[in-house]
């Protein structure tokens, strides 16, 4: 899958990151070395990974650490914010006219980018949006190109307008936008002809249809595969062209991901979608955002973290954290941590979202059982509050009577206060869960 390798490195990156309680600036630096390594490496543009990683050092130093959230887990955060800016934020929609307004758009790109299926891919998700399109075939160039859209047209049952292969891409074009009209088609879509490489005249003919049709986006397909070829192309498109888009096939196939993170930045121009695969149905739009947490591949450390901002109670997390450090958790503590789990959605929801978390879950497993969390809730109650700040006292006769006071056995009490102490040794392992370093700022 795209982005393997990146992904595998940046993972290893944040491991070292997460396992040191507190970073230096040091820290910071050879880890953004690091993630400049493995960029590079993935065929991110030189230039992008300059400036990446220059605002992300700027970002990490001097920022307070979000409360609730380790250093390791802030510089995370900053990683992903800049990887979703550096791929334009937010999604970018075709300009589709509404109602019956036509809109037209033309398809660029080299051959073999997958400009003919891609356009077939389009033309099935707007019909599905209710659109009445049209396929236009002006590839005249390569022979089974026009029968290729035919094929693909029908089994998307959309209509395709050809003229053989011997009128001008212009001319095709400009009779398709009349048929369309005629037959209240309102997206007419152009499949132009490609090169292998970039080359004048394919240039020229691009530029002749759209002086003499009105076109309302011009979309370039490129192959991911290619990475900074692709990249390369996109930029030669926009400046002799002008593109609106870009559109970014074959990210299903094990491309480095440099193309996905440089196009926005390098052109200019934001990607659209993404090709998954040969099938028709093979097309997504793209999400910024999504595809960072994908190449991080952090779990979904990121969801933690909005959860994190959620839902603890900053002054409750504080004090936590305070005691965590003078280590005189008690069963008061461990009261007011289940509750604070509880509106997290659970321990288990929570350690299921921490990478590398598996192993650990298995030696608590008795704690992820939500129903027996609510039987330590009972056992905790029915213990009094001096034996809830001090476990110590807890003798068998007292356990005894808790047992009996929570309806359990006390083979349960035995086990939670075991549990306690195992909990309380995890706790200190992750004080990034229960409150962040010194009460930083919230908030980005
Ligand atoms: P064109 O010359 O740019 O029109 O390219 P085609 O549409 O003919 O596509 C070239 C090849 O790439 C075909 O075999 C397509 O099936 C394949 N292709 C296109 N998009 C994707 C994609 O997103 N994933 C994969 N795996 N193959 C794709």
């Amino acid at each position: 899958m795209a982005f393997e390798s990146l992904t595998e490195k940046l993972q290893n990156v944040f491991k070292k990151l997460r396992s040191k309680g507190r970073l230096t600036e040091e820290d910071v630096k050879i880890a953004l070395k690091e993630v400049k390594m493995a960029l590079l490496e993935a065929d991110v543009n030189f230039k992008v990974v300059k400036q990446f990683t220059k605002s992300v050092q700027e970002r990490a130093v001097g920022q307070d650490v979000m409360n609730g959230l380790n250093p390791g887990q802030m510089v995370i955060k900053i990683v992903n914010d800049e990887l979703v800016s550096l791929m334009g934020s937010e999604t970018t929609e075709l300009p589709i006219k509404p109602g019956n307004d036509m809109t037209v758009i033309m398809m660029a790109g080299l051959q073999g980018a997958g400009k003919t299926t891609t356009a077939a891919k389009l033309a099935g998700k707007l019909k599905a949006k209710g659109k009445r399109p049209l396929l236009v075939a002006c590839d005249v160039y390569r022979p089974a190109a026009i029968t290729q859209l035919q094929v693909n047209g029908e089994k998307q049952g959309v209509e395709v307008f050809s003229m053989g292969d011997k009128q001008k891409p212009v001319d095709i074009a400009k009779a398709a936008i009349g048929h369309a009209k005629e037959h209240q088609q309102n997206v007419v879509i152009i499949d132009t002809a490609g090169r292998l490489h970039i080359d004048e005249n394919m240039m020229q003919e691009l530029a002749d249809i759209k002086e003499n049709v009105q076109v309302d986006a011009t979309v370039l397909v490129v192959d991911a595969m290619t990475g900074q070829d692709a990249v390369n192309v996109a930029k030669t498109f926009t400046d002799k062209v002008g593109i609106d888009g870009v559109i970014l096939t074959k990210m299903d196939g094990d491309t480095r991901g440099g193309a996905a993170l440089s196009i926005k930045a390098v052109t200019g121009k934001p990607i659209l979608y993404v090709g998954m695969g040969e099938k028709l149905t093979d097309l997504e739009q793209f999400y910024p955002d999504r595809m960072a947490s994908r190449i991080l591949g952090m779990g979904d450390v990121m969801s933690l973290i909005e959860k994190v901002e959620a839902s603890v109670d900053q002054e409750q997390a504080q004090e936590m954290s305070k005691k965590l450090k003078k280590m005189d958790f008690d069963f008061n503590d461990y009261l007011t941590s289940l509750d604070q789990m509880n509106k997290m959605g659970g321990i288990g929801s929570i350690l299921n979202m921490l990478p590398g978390m598996g192993a650990k879950m298995k030696d608590i497993e008795g704690m992820i059982d939500e129903s027996a969390m609510n039987r330590t809730k009972s056992i905790i109650l029915s213990m009094t509050i001096q034996e809830r700040s001090n476990p110590g006292i807890l003798n068998v006769s007292r356990k005894n009577r808790i047992a009996k006071g929570a309806g359990v056995d006390i083979s349960e009490v035995n086990r939670l206060v075991k549990q306690f102490e195992q909990s309380k040794k995890m706790m200190k392992q992750m004080p990034g869960m229960m409150g962040g370093k010194k009460g930083g700022k919230r908030g980005g």
